[in-house]
């Protein structure tokens, strides 16, 4: 049901904008009270606070019926409530989950997650943007980047600096969008996702009341890391889809096209690359399924996630490069989607943690 309900609505609300969206850079706003009104906002989020409820499984059928709209810039745009809001419902006060969460799964209000600095991108316990409680409010100074959904999200989910050096003086503060000394970039030219807006936010003596703290001081690190879970099984989907769509249109292609008096499918080299293709993407999801079934049943899977996620990448890594060679001089045409998701599949080994990160944390747990 799922499934069918988001390819609809892919079909009808996406599909028949999506170039003009990528050339211009960005999505409707209104696309976000569109995909709440059909309760896919709100799936794997409880009802009680305006989701539409489901386990993990429904969220990956959503999010891969979703990638069928062929620009991860749009999944990524209307998934960062997906980063950004497991922090509130895990952390925070009844109040809070309900003045910042239904809203955001109606699609009226656009939700994104700051954790990323100027300075400090894989070094999380490295931030400088600092946060200093006056009275009933939170001063704050410093500034955010690469932030996806940063330019029009409407509350921020921020990592903030409450106390003295390292991860422990980390606390999580969601920051409105219309609070004094809050401001924002235009959005930030990037190589792929077109369609989402990434973007700079600075805080000027940024004024958050105290009840905005999401747990207690000091523990926002842990809450990161955390969310980090989520984010790369997110990617890991992502990654699985951005091969599997670029298999399927070099399948296509390659029947297609001719060339020395037969349809290049014809020739084994291209057969066998089909075959490799294939069997990485197979073996990717199928991972990935498996992490997120043991993740689902509420097993430790730090390890497996970060090795899922690596896995995913260097899947499409692979298979994006060889869906550009079977499309030869076309690959590198904008008109054909292995164009895009070449370039859209660039971000998914840095984002969410980067591969060598990813390394460090599987060694590390190894070597526990
Ligand atoms: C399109 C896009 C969207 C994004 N969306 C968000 C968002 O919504 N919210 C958010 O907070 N952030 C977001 N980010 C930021 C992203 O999470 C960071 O870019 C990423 O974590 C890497 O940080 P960095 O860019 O500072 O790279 P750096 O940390 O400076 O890394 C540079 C290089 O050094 C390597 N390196 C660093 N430390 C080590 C180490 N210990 N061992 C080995 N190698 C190391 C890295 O792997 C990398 O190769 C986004 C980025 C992009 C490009």
């Amino acid at each position: 049901m799922i499934r069918s309900t988001v390819k609809k609505f892919v079909e009808q609300e996406i599909l028949p904008f999506v170039e003009e969206w990528e050339e211009k850079g960005s999505f409707p706003r209104e696309l976000y009270k569109k995909a709440g009104d059909a309760g896919i906002l709100g799936i794997y989020y409880p009802e009680e606070y305006g989701g539409t409820g489901g386990d993990l499984f429904m969220k990956i059928a959503a999010t891969e019926e979703l990638m069928r709209c062929g620009s991860a810039g749009v999944v990524a745009g209307l998934g960062s409530l997906d980063i950004s809001i497991p922090p509130i419902l895990a952390l925070g006060t009844e109040e809070q989950k309900r003045r910042f969460v239904p809203a955001v799964l109606r699609g009226e209000k656009i939700s994104a997650l700051g954790v990323t600095e100027p300075d400090a991108g894989s070094d999380v316990a490295n931030i400088k943007t600092r946060a200093v409680r006056k009275g009933h409010q939170y001063v704050v100074n410093g500034s955010k980047t690469y932030i996806t959904s940063g330019c029009r999200a409407n509350q921020l989910t921020t990592a903030v600096r409450t106390a003295g050096e390292g991860h422990r003086g980390i606390s999580l503060l969601i920051i409105e969008s219309d609070s004094r000394g809050y401001s924002v970039s235009k959005p930030l030219k990037k190589m792929g996702w077109w369609a989402s807006d990434t973007g700079q936010i600075f805080f000027d003596d940024c004024l958050v009341p105290a009840e905005n703290l999401l747990g207690q001081e000091g523990r926002g690190f842990y809450g990161i890391m955390e969310n980090f879970q989520n984010e790369r099984l997110q990617i890991s989907v992502i990654a699985n889809m951005t091969a599997q769509l670029a298999l399927e249109e070099s399948l296509k292609y390659a029947q297609e096209r001719t060339a020395f008096g037969r349809p290049i499918v014809g020739f084994q080299v291209i057969r066998h690359k089909l075959a490799d293709m294939a069997t990485l993407v197979e073996a990717s999801r199928e991972f990935t399924y498996r992490v997120a079934a043991k993740i689902n049943a509420g097993i430790n899977q730090v390890k497996e996630i970060s090795m899922a996620k690596n896995f995913a990448c260097i899947v499409s890594d692979k298979v994006t490069y060889d869906a550009v060679q079977i499309h030869g001089g076309a690959g590198y045409m904008r008109e054909y989607l292995v164009e895009r998701l070449y370039r859209d599949n660039r971000i998914l080994s840095i984002g969410g943690g980067t591969q060598e990160i990813m390394k460090e944390i599987i060694a590390k747990q190894m070597l526990q």
